[in-house]
């Protein structure tokens, strides 16, 4: 074990003893705690499965008092000047900062993700909320739409207490970028963190609590079909934004169709890289390889599916292959590690599942396909490591290129032209995302046009900005975040209609 890694453990476990030696509860109305009715659960790190920590699973009580008190504090919420709404978001950035290492070192032992991914994860997150603690003055800005004798205006006016759902994949990183957001534009929030990843999501409330006024964050723990559910279907919340798989959509589109709650959805992805002959070899191989490999490929945007042209397949693949034998496979928390352990044993043997299809659909495993059962340095077999996987020969109907598997396993099929890269890539139910590699800006382009996905990113890995949309079409979601899509989702638009005093108004009973 390196001397970096002993020290990241080190400090990993005194985060992590609050967590261990105490039950981990809600956050309502100003107040931790356990609440009533819930019951606890064991938190387990992937990195052995052992625990790490009780969580309470809240009631519908919990979730009752939490929508309570978001529905309380709103009218405070809302009415507070964006100025200072700004003030005291940029206040909270600072605290993540400054609560960066315990933020990196917690979630990589909940989740597992490889610390050299969540080190930044704080600095991100801080990001986020100034980003929209900064636009949060200009939030209510509208258009002025003139006519010949009356002038519109519109204004927008936060929509009212919100509920916001997370997944286990990155879980800080999306909490942050949708509770920054809407609180900048005037709504209250109740948070609900995925069952298997609840820590980052306690210590944004820790924060939350110093800075914020009571009721305006309200967090509770739990599980989708109880707690998730009843936020879906409360009344006081208006509005839902949802992180996770396209099935979880459907219910909870389900579950508030009886109070009309407006929607915003996030889903899963089967995304394709393409990657023509003419590509940047070099830099193609880069953007493939990290675009599936990182984060465990436990990513929404991740690029699960290799389009290769066939002019620059067998180049292409041996240097790829010989890449994905080289990752480094280890403990989250060893600064070398590139692919850590996936998130809970039941995902993991999901994943390995794939192998098993992969065969029998006549695909080649042509590295990896198989769990890591030998200790190796820190890394502890008893954790959900698997051997990064790229899978070859694969055809568009095999459930490989289908399904997706969200974990650090590629499916490459092979095409020859550019009309059959576009059917390929667009022959899954999902819509996110999608990476093209070529040198000919026209086949870019028309790429950019046919492929379906909400976002296209041209000879580049996924690159964040936050001022431009994200989100999905298809199965892979409704909506779009980022920039002004983000207030225009936790806002209501008023239109405001005043005359000149010169039109003619309708006369009735004037005989
Ligand atoms: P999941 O759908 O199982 O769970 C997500 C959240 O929904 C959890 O908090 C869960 O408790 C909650 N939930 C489940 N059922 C519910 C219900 N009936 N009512 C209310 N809430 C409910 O997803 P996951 O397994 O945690 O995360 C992985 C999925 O998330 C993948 O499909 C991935 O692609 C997707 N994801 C998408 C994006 C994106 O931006 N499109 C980003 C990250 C993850």
């Amino acid at each position: 074990m390196s001397d970096t890694q002993a020290t990241n453990l080190e400090r990993a476990q005194r985060y992590l003893e609050r967590f261990r030696n105490n039950t981990t509860g809600h956050y309502i109305n100003g107040e931790f705690t356990l609440g009533n009715g819930g019951n606890e659960y064991d938190n387990i790190t992937p990195t052995d499965n052992s625990p790490i920590g009780k969580i309470m699973a809240g009631s519908t009580d919990d979730m009752n008092a939490a929508c309570k008190a978001a529905e309380d504090a709103f009218e405070a919420w809302a009415a507070t000047p964006g100025a200072e709404r700004k003030r005291l978001l940029n206040k909270f950035a600072d605290r993540l900062v400054e609560r960066a290492d315990e933020i990196a070192l917690v979630e990589s032992m909940d989740c597992g993700q490889a610390i050299r991914f969540m080190k930044k994860a704080a600095e991100r997150g801080a990001a986020n909320f100034r980003f929209f603690a900064d636009k949060a003055p200009e939030a209510q800005d509208g258009l002025a739409l003139q006519q010949q004798e009356h002038t519109n205006f519109t204004v927008r006016n936060a929509i009212g207490p919100v509920g916001i759902i997370t997944p286990w994949n990155t879980p800080f990183m999306l909490s942050t970028w949708k509770i920054a957001p809407a609180l900048a534009a005037g709504c209250t929030v109740v948070h609900k963190p995925a069952e298997l990843t609840p820590l980052s999501a306690y210590i944004l409330a820790e924060i939350a609590d110093e800075i914020l006024p009571k009721g305006v964050w309200n967090m509770v723990n739990g599980f989708g079909e109880s707690v998730g559910k009843r936020m879906t279907e409360h009344p006081a919340i208006k509005a839902v934004a949802l992180v996770g798989e396209s099935a979880t959509g459907s219910h909870v589109m389900r579950q508030g169709a009886d109070t009309l709650k407006r929607m915003h959805f996030e889903l899963g992805g089967k995304n394709p890289v393409i990657v023509f002959d003419d590509a940047h070899f070099d830099r193609a191989l880069d953007a493939v390889v990290f675009m599936i490999y990182s984060l465990n490929g436990q990513r929404c945007t991740s690029s699960s599916r290799l389009l290769i042209q066939s002019g620059i397949r067998d180049k292409f693949m041996a240097a790829l292959e010989q890449r994905v034998r080289n990752l480094k496979v280890g403990h989250p928390l060893d600064p070398n590690t590139e692919v850590g352990p996936l998130v809970h044993k039941e995902h993991y043997d999901k994943v390995l599942s794939y192998f098993d299809i992969a065969r029998e659909d006549g695909a080649n495993i042509a590295v990896g396909g198989k769990r890591i059962t030998e200790a190796n340095g820190d890394l502890d077999p008893a954790g959900n490591y698997l051997e990064p996987t790229l899978f070859t020969d694969a055809n568009s109907r095999m459930r490989i290129a289908q399904e997706e598997i969200f974990g650090p396993v590629l499916t490459t099929i092979t095409f020859d032209t550019e009309e059959e890269a576009i059917a390929i890539a667009n022959d899954t139910e999902y819509g996110l995302s999608g990476y093209i590699w070529t040198e000919n800006t026209g086949r870019a382009m028309r790429m950019a046009r046919h492929v379906e996905a909400g976002m296209l990113w041209v000879n580049s890995e996924n690159n964040r900005n936050l001022p431009s949309p994200f989100g999905g079409t298809k199965m892979s979601g409704i909506g779009r975040d980022g920039g002004d899509w983000s207030f225009d989702f936790y806002m209501e638009t008023k239109n405001v209609c005043i005359a000149h005093g010169t039109h003619h108004v309708p006369q009735l009973g004037k005989g």
